[in-house]
């Protein structure tokens, strides 16, 4: 009891000492938001379109990025521009941030999201598509963000990392994304320090998430397990304000930051909690 009690004040204070957030801070901010066709992406464009940013927006599906940048001119964007790419390709990584360099004239927040689609099932030893998932969740968003430094370095920017409780405790049915989501938390927590080192101007936030009631996220563990889902337009609203803050890390809902905890202080407890949070007989 005493060691949640002092889990509980640490986490309050966190939480009474974190940054206020202006949101005229985002008037103007030249954005971009990768996997911004729908799901969290699709949701933190309309965000920034309504705080008034300057956007573009990338996925693979050009007629649907083109009804979102319609919606978010609608709702306030300065500008709302498109991109398709495909980010498992060498090139088109590099070729967004070009475009968005180009337009926008420079950049303030890279929201690096997008994830490719990965089956929720036993590991079935498919080793081609966790190299596959690898290039699209992993390597393109470090190949992003090296390319956008030096503009990010300028504006006093923010790299903005969209990551998953699943990146901090491993979980089964998703052996390959949880792959990436590690890889990513281990990379950019190693960048933030290297940052600091250096005393640039860059901030990285890191974003972890719980269960998250998008189409693509529902459709995949629905029936399987009961675990709460959170609304994706509050987590889309809660990355962009950690990002406008400069906060080096985001949990939410909140309690995936104790359940990172006790994951490491109670290992049996947690892996009880894990195995049989879902519906399997084997
Ligand atoms: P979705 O599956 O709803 O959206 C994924 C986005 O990525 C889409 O816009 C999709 O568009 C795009 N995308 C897919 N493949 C590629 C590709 N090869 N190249 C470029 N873009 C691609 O994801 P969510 O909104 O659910 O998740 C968003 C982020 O939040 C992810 O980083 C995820 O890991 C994280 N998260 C989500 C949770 C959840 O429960 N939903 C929980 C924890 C973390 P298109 O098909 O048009 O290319």
């Amino acid at each position: 009891k005493i060691i949640l009690a002092s889990v509980c004040v640490a986490f309050l204070a966190v939480k009474w000492t974190a940054p206020s957030f202006d949101a005229d801070s985002l008037r103007g901010a030249r954005v971009v938001v990768t996997g911004a066709s729908t799901g969290i992406g699709e949701q933190m464009a309309y965000h920034y379109a309504r705080f008034g940013a300057q956007i573009v927006i990338t996925a693979r599906r050009e007629k649907v990025l083109q009804q979102v940048a319609e919606k978010c001119l609608s709702l306030g964007a300065q500008k709302a521009l498109y991109i398709a790419a495909d980010m498992a390709t060498e090139s088109d990584p590099d070729e967004v941030v070009d475009f968005a360099l180009e337009k926008l004239g420079g950049l303030d927040y890279l929201v690096l999201n997008h994830i490719g689609p990965s089956p929720f099932t036993l590991w079935d030893g498919d080793v081609e598509h966790t190299r596959w998932l690898m290039k699209v969740n992993f390597f393109s968003y470090i190949q992003m963000a090296w390319k956008a430094m030096a503009s990010l370095e300028q504006s006093k920017g923010s790299l903005v990392i969209v990551s998953s409780l699943l990146g901090k405790m491993p979980s089964p049915f998703v052996a390959p994304y949880t792959s990436t989501k590690f890889a990513l938390n281990g990379f950019f927590g190693a960048l933030q320090h290297e940052l600091a080192m250096k005393k640039s101007n860059v901030s990285i936030s890191i974003c972890t998430l719980g269960l998250i009631d998008t189409e693509a996220a529902m459709e995949k563990v629905r029936g399987v397990t009961n675990v709460p889902a959170y609304p994706a337009t509050d987590a889309a609203l809660n990355i962009i304000i950690t990002g406008a803050t400069r906060q080096p890390e985001l949990f939410y809902p909140w309690f995936t930051h104790i359940v990172t905890l006790s994951k490491d202080w109670f290992p049996a407890i947690t892996n009880y909690f894990i195995q049989n949070s879902y519906n399997y007989i084997p």
